[in-house]
């Protein structure tokens, strides 16, 4: 294990709340928290893994500042794997705070940066820095499925199939190694067909990972999905049944750069990344009669485009132009007020989509959505959402390091073919090795290693 400094941070939200959290980690974290801890015994001298109830003191004048809960887990069975203790404060700002004071009076004592204390369990290695991106993913996920592939991650599903693939090349540069090294020993031949076969073997298992990427993107983002249609059609009350559905976990993207405001929605499981919402809304009531041009760049942008049409009504000239536009993309049809009179062709709208599916709604009743579910899935995970493997490759990082090890693999290929010599084939071998390794944080840089960490909140 590597020797830190000590660190300390309150974990839990900042705000009203029952209860606060302060995490202290590192090998000072025993002896400063006794030091301002009463209770009847001495921290240092209690079972790890155990919660003791007493009161924090200023140690200067020996006044109560507050009622708690401590906990004590020794390294290395602890998040971090140094020692850490917990002080569960009462919630709020001002408890925290003067828990912190006196804390932090202390020497080698100091606030911890964000992400430190998962940076501290994969420097000291009690996870992989896969391991450590899906805490991210699993704090910021907001769907059950988003959170239950992150969890996967985190328990090293993922990384476990990263190593089986370094296994492979290893494999590969081992024989390379003893082939060059000792030429006239009696080992297995190095022949070009034994790399060119172990490279194939590699790069079909690393194309069944990046198969994943896809789906395991749309899990982890959402779809981005515009909802299009002329006004009056039911495009805010298809809105409002998905955001009203999604009472608690409905949110506006943070940190979006587009123009178009964007809400997090989910369907039945299905993650929805709702764009240019306000324009839906606004069309009802202002002069920009169908909202082209404003619809426009939801379109490009968008992975789904949900078209409504009124059911009620023949297909308009309005609805043509505005089907026009949506030309080429993924696009369910919706078709609403079904409670309402036919009044609407349809096979006047299939030569615009050829291969939309189409999906009938009744907004008023309340029905449809399975159906709308149903037809999403279909497009993005093969309809069979439900009972997917939840191994993911989501993180484009781990992406673009499986295709960089997969193109090195490539490399060493087409080498043997070109007669070119084994200890040259050995560098693409050797660099496939280093990009898996780089998946699981090997050799990581600090630079890389700092910016990963920074995007974790405090305390974590
Ligand atoms: P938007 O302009 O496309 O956003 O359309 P709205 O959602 O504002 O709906 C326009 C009108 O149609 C409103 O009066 C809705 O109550 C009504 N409406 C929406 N969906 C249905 C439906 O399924 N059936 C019926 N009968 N009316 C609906």
């Amino acid at each position: 294990m590597i020797e830190h400094d000590t660190i300390a941070a309150v974990a839990t939200a900042v705000g009203e709340g029952g209860i606060s959290i302060i995490r202290v980690s590192g090998p000072q974290a025993i002896q400063a928290v006794d030091h301002i801890f009463k209770f009847k015994q001495k921290l240092s001298e209690v079972d790890t893994h155990t919660i003791h109830y007493g009161f924090i003191i200023d140690p200067k004048t020996n006044e109560k500042i507050e009622e708690v809960m401590v906990s004590l887990m020794r390294g290395p069975r602890s998040f971090t794997a140094e020692d850490v203790v917990e002080i569960n404060t009462h919630g709020g700002v001002i408890a925290v705070k003067n828990v912190m004071d006196v804390l932090l009076q202390q020497e080698d004592i100091r606030i911890a940066e964000p992400g430190e204390f998962t940076k501290r369990a994969f420097l000291n290695g009690r996870i992989d820095l896969m391991q450590a991106e899906a805490v991210i993913d699993l704090i910021r996920s907001k769907s059950d499925r988003a959170f239950a592939v992150a969890r996967k991650q985190a328990d090293g599903v993922l990384s476990k199939k990263i190593k089986d693939l370094r296994q492979f090349v290893i494999e590969l540069l081992a024989h390379i190694e003893v082939n060059i090294d000792y030429p006239e020993h009696d080992v297995e031949e190095m022949t070009s067909a034994y790399i060119r076969e172990q490279c194939d073997k590699t790069i079909t298992e690393i194309d069944k990972l990046l198969k994943t990427a896809n789906e395991g993107k749309i899990l982890r983002e959402g779809i981005l999905t515009a909802i299009v249609g002329r006004p009056n059609v039911g495009k805010s009350s298809l809105l409002n049944t998905l955001t009203q559905e999604n009472r608690a976990i409905v949110t506006d993207i943070p940190g979006t750069t587009r123009d178009v405001i964007e809400q997090f929605v989910t369907l039945n499981g299905i993650p929805l990344r709702l764009l240019d919402t306000a324009g839906i809304r606004e069309t009802t009531d202002v002069v920009e009669r169908i909202g082209v041009e404003r619809s426009k760049s939801a379109i490009t942008d968008a992975d789904l485009v949900l078209f409504v049409l009124n059911n009620n009504e023949p297909l308009t000239d309005e609805d043509k132009q505005l089907l026009e536009t949506v030309k080429g993309k993924s696009v369910i049809v919706i078709v609403n007020k079904m409670d309402l009179e036919n009044n609407l062709n349809l096979e006047e709208v299939k030569p615009f989509l050829l291969n939309a599916s189409i999906v009938k709604m009744s907004m008023v009743r309340q029905e449809g959505l399975d159906q709308l579910e149903q037809a999403i899935s279909e497009l993005f995970f093969e309809g069979k959402l439900e009972g997917n493997d939840l191994t993911y490759v989501s993180n484009v990082r781990h992406i673009s390091l499986l295709k960089k090890a997969k193109q090195s693999l490539h490399d060493a290929i087409e080498a043997t073919y070109m007669g070119i010599p084994i200890d040259v084939i050995q560098i693409d071998a050797r660099s496939a090795w280093e990009s898996l390794g780089e998946i699981l944080g090997d050799q990581a840089g600090d630079s890389l290693i700092d910016q990963i960490f920074s995007q974790f909140c405090l305390g974590k």
